[in-house]
């Protein structure tokens, strides 16, 4: 690993082809690093962060890789499904709008023409604006390599910080959200940064609140920027289970957030401004959910 002053770039002339050379070089223990929109691992070699000399270009496999796909299984995100090609396909705004509030967020109009979900997920930032969406939505990432194929969770994929669990013979062919999960009332997506627009988020929450009958019951709560990884929090959701307004325990979710998560101070943010402004995020969410959905007092 050197910064970036010479590189090998593969141009592989279909999926089975990038597979074959990524299994060849990963053998040679020389891995080749997949390539696609190219907007994180540029401003890593800009910056002068190590780079991996030997790149595998996706971006001449779109017509393989690319776009959204519906099927009866559910949605479809093409490794190289961009945040615009995702923004222009009307069913995702309808079934799916964590992921369109997620994409309209990501970066500006050239970030989103270029960055893809695969990417974002890849990059493994715990900032990242992509994943947490995903995670809402119970995604699972597909991984192929020449032995066969293999989807893992988004919420087990990630083995600590910017470490996944993908091995360097595999490459992520495409992100499925079942379909149980569309179509979903009380998607919820919120970033909270030093400003509106094009800013790296200091504190975020996506996640789904769906109410019946007073009740919360489809309840799934993403941290963002609060732990090393993109986060979901299983203590919070399972004190949420259930509850109406009038039952809903404020103390023990706050007891339940510091199971699920103890955020760090660092340059963006301290940790007590974290966990208090995801505490508010969280209890915001809710009534807001209850309110639009008919539950609220
Ligand atoms: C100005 C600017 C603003 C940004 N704003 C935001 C923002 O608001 N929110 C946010 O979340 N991000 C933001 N980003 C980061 C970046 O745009 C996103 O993370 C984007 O989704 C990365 O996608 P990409 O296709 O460009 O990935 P690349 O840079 O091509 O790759 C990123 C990582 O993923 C790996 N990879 C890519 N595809 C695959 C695959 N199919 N299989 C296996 N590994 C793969 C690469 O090897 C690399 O490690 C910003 C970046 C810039 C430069």
């Amino acid at each position: 690993m050197n910064a970036l002053t010479t590189a090998q770039v593969v141009r592989p002339a279909s999926l089975a082809d990038a597979l074959l050379q990524l299994q060849v070089a990963a053998a040679h223990s020389a891995p080749l690093r997949p390539l696609a929109g190219c907007t994180d691992l540029l401003v890593d070699a800009h910056f002068g962060k190590p780079v991996d000399p030997n790149f595998l270009d996706l971006w001449p496999l779109r017509s393989e890789l690319g776009g959204v796909r519906w099927t009866d299984a559910g949605l479809e995100l093409g490794a190289l499904c961009t945040y615009a090609a995702s923004l222009a396909d009307a069913r995702l705004h309808a079934e799916a709008p964590v992921l369109a509030a997620a994409a309209q967020l990501v970066g500006a109009t050239q970030i989103q023409a270029r960055g893809t979900w695969a990417g974002n997920i890849e990059n493994g930032s715990p900032a990242a604006d992509g994943v947490p969406a995903l995670m809402a939505l119970d995604a699972r990432v597909r991984l192929a390599s020449v032995a066969g194929v293999r989807e893992v969770p988004l919420d087990n994929y990630y083995a600590g910080y910017r470490r996944s669990v993908r091995q360097a013979h595999e490459l992520i062919t495409a992100i499925v959200i079942p379909h149980a999960s569309l179509g979903r009332p009380g998607q919820w997506f919120r970033k909270v940064g030093t400003r509106a627009w094009q800013a790296i988020t200091k504190v975020g929450l996506a996640g789904r609140f769906g109410w019946q009958d007073g009740r919360l019951l489809d309840v799934r709560i993403v941290a963002v920027s609060m732990a090393a990884t993109v986060r979901r929090c299983p203590a919070m959701e399972r004190v949420l289970a259930g509850a109406s307004l009038e039952t809903l325990d404020v103390a023990a979710l706050a007891a339940a957030q510091q199971q699920d998560v103890r955020p760090i101070g660092d340059v963006r943010s301290d940790s007590r401004y974290r966990a208090e402004v995801f505490q508010r995020l969280v209890l915001d969410a809710i009534r807001q959910t209850a309110a639009t959905q008919g539950a609220g007092r």
